[in-house]
This record gives C-alpha cells, sequence and structure tokens, in this order.
C-alpha cells in the first residue's frame, strides 16, 4: 500500500469515529423550560418588541408539540404539565396521574432516584399547576396544600417560586416549613436569601401565594435559575432541572398584549442566562416548550422598525393549536418535527441514560 492510500485511509478511519462521538454526544445535565401559554405569537410579539430579536435563536433545533389532552381538544395546565413531565395524556385538571388516578412518574423523579440533582423554578406558586407536575399526584390542581406536602415526598434538591402559605396556612396544622428544615433544606424567603445558599437544599419560597408579575416581579426567575444551577452543577452525576415563564399565560387570558411581551421577555432573559450556561458547559441540554397556547394570539399587523406589534386575541381561554420546541446542546437533534407532549419524558430519560 503506498503512503497516499494509506494516509486516506487513516483520515477516513479518524472522521468516521469523529462523526460517531459527535453522533453519540449525550447530554449530563437537562434544562427543560416551559413558557405557560407561550404559542408562536407569544414568541413574536416578544421578539418584535424586542429589536426584532430573542436569546430564544440562538437554539439549533426547533420542531412542534401537540396539545390535546386525554378529555379536552384544549388542554389546561395540569394536563399539559402532566404530559410533559410525566409522559402520560391525562384529563384537564388532574396532576402527574392517569385519567384514572394512578401516579404517573415524572422525569424529575426518575431523575432524583437516579441520583442526579433535580431542580424546580417558576414565577408563580411553587404547588401551582406546571411545577406540580413534575413533583406531585393529585386528582386536581386547585388541591394546593396536598400538592405542598408532596413535596416533601420527594428528594428534589432545590424549588424557587412563591406559595409558601401552603405549607403554614394549612387546614391540618402542619408546618411543612419545620419539616422542611428536618429534611435539611435551607429554606429561603428572599432572593438574597436563595443567592447566600450554594451547596445542599434549598427551598426558595419567596412569596405568600402567587409571584408578582412584570415589571414587580423583578429578577427573580432569572436570579433564580442561576441560584438553582449553581447549586445543581455541583452534583458530578449531572442534573434535571425545570424552569417556567409561568405568567405569559395569565397575560393571555387577560388578553393584554403589554404585558404578554414583558412576561415573554423576562422568560427570554432568563432562556439567555441559561444558554450561556449550556454554552460554557457543552454538557448541557436546554428544551424550550410550552404547556399550550393561551387566548389564540395572532399579530395581523405590525411594525418591524419600530417594534410595535398589533395583536388580536380570539378567546380568554387556551387554544388547541400545537406549540414551538426549541433545543440546544447535545442531544438537541431529537427534538424535530411534529411530536406528541408525551414523548418528552422518554426521550429526556434516554438521552439521560436513566429509566
Ligand atoms: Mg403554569
Ligand atoms: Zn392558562
Amino acid at each position: 500500500m503506498n503512503l497516499q492510500k494509506k494516509s486516506i485511509i487513516l483520515i477516513s478511519a479518524f472522521l468516521i469515529v469523529l462523526a460517531l462521538n459527535l453522533k453519540a454526544k449525550k447530554p449530563q445535565n437537562v434544562i427543560f423550560m416551559i413558557g405557560d401559554g407561550m404559542g408562536l405569537s407569544q414568541i413574536y410579539a416578544g421578539m418584535v418588541a424586542n429589536g426584532n430579536k430573542l436569546n430564544l435563536e440562538r437554539c439549533t433545533y426547533s420542531g412542534f408539540s401537540k396539545t390535546y389532552s386525554a378529555n379536552n381538544f384544549t388542554t389546561d395546565s395540569g394536563a399539559g404539565g402532566t404530559a410533559l413531565a410525566c409522559g402520560v395524556k391525562t384529563n384537564n385538571y388532574m396532576i402527574g396521574v392517569t385519567p384514572d388516578s394512578v401516579a404517573a412518574e415524572s422525569i424529575l423523579e426518575v431523575a432524583e432516584k437516579n441520583n442526579l440533582a433535580t431542580g424546580i423554578v417558576v414565577a408563580c406558586a411553587v404547588t401551582h399547576a406546571t411545577p406540580a407536575s413534575f413533583i406531585a399526584h393529585q386528582p386536581n390542581r386547585n388541591m394546593n396544600e396536598e400538592i405542598a406536602l408532596d413535596f416533601l415526598k420527594t428528594d428534589v434538591d432545590v424549588f424557587i417560586g412563591g406559595g409558601k402559605k401552603y405549607f403554614v396556612e394549612r387546614a391540618d396544622n402542619q408546618n411543612l416549613i419545620e419539616k422542611l428544615k428536618q429534611k435539611n433544606y435551607n429554606v429561603a424567603f428572599t432572593l438574597d436569601e436563595v443567592k447566600a445558599v450554594t451547596s445542599g437544599k434549598l427551598a426558595g419560597l419567596l412569596y405568600e401565594d402567587q409571584s408578582p408579575n412584570m415589571p414587580e416581579r423583578g429578577n427573580m426567575l432569572t436570579e433564580g435559575t442561576m441560584a438553582a444551577i449553581d447549586i445543581l452543577d455541583n452534583n458530578k452525576k449531572g442534573f434535571f432541572l425545570m424552569i417556567e415563564g409561568s405568567q405569559i399565560d395569565w397575560a393571555c387570558h387577560d388578553n393584554n398584549a403589554e404585558q404578554t411581551v414583558k412576561e415573554m421577555l423576562d422568560f427570554d432573559k432568563t432562556i439567555g442566562k441559561v444558554l450561556d450556561f449550556a454554552e460554557k458547559d457543552g454538557n448541557t441540554l436546554v428544551i424550550i416548550t410550552a404547556d399550550h397556547e393561551t387566548g389564540g394570539m395572532t399579530i395581523p399587523t405590525g411594525d418591524i422598525v419600530k417594534g410595535e406589534i398589533n395583536a388580536i386575541y380570539t378567546t380568554k381561554g387556551h387554544s388547541g393549536t400545537p406549540v414551538p420546541v426549541f433545543a440546544f446542546g447535545p442531544g438537541s437533534q431529537n427534538f424535530t418535527g411534529f411530536m406528541q407532549n408525551t414523548s418528552f419524558k422518554n426521550k429526556i430519560a434516554k438521552l439521560l441514560k436513566i429509566n
């Protein structure tokens, strides 16, 4: 064999090995970001208002998620969150259970069981439907006190949001904050207290009930997220973190385009910080999607140069249209085309090699 042939064979072999490596690259951490009610119009409203750009655009893969629930063309956040977290379609208002009320394990619970660090950061009460779907198993999303008790049944490492009253002002007179402390949680009631905790377990209960909306909430979502990552990243086996931009939905229930933009941009600011971390880390998969669209929002006219949108809402409730999915980092190529909202759990588990 002459030298030229030898070189070609060697180079080919090297390229094949390189290609296989790139293909096989699996994430160590997954950050699952849910914009409640965030359809394409909500995203575009934020983008236009923000000078025709969003951090979200840094994602390299995208697709669509079908959001209908087991019993309704139009899902609520209970069934929507349960589908995303637990991989099952259930009835509206149900949390972490199948339509016949059998508990379904969430991806967070699977991660926890496999000794990954786990966390939740939301711009609402931690007992609200979306975060609850990752922790709790209850027949109805309104059972805030039962959902709070379910937090004690997990070993979730970090949770940050509102909803303090569901842990202390309870019909059963239990003080769940004392119980959290007994379980070695650092309990924080302000954002500064949250930021002071850099290891161990953290329960950040920053508001009595729901978090305020933007701009009153300030940097709660972004800084809470970075504080959570700071703690979870200590686990060398990896982590699973769910972050929710909770109030895009609420602004759209109010058919308030201006507020929709504020909430969208707060979520996108957090997305930017998360993508910065993922880019630097190199082993973190970021998935961004919604549980459903809210308001049947559309934007017939606007002005790109002036950053103006003229939005119309077609309902005060949710709509049944599929929502976009964006992904960044190792494994992101698995989140393209049309997918079921129930497909995330298994894809994430497979990529993290847990079950
Ligand atoms: Mg929600
Ligand atoms: Zn809603």
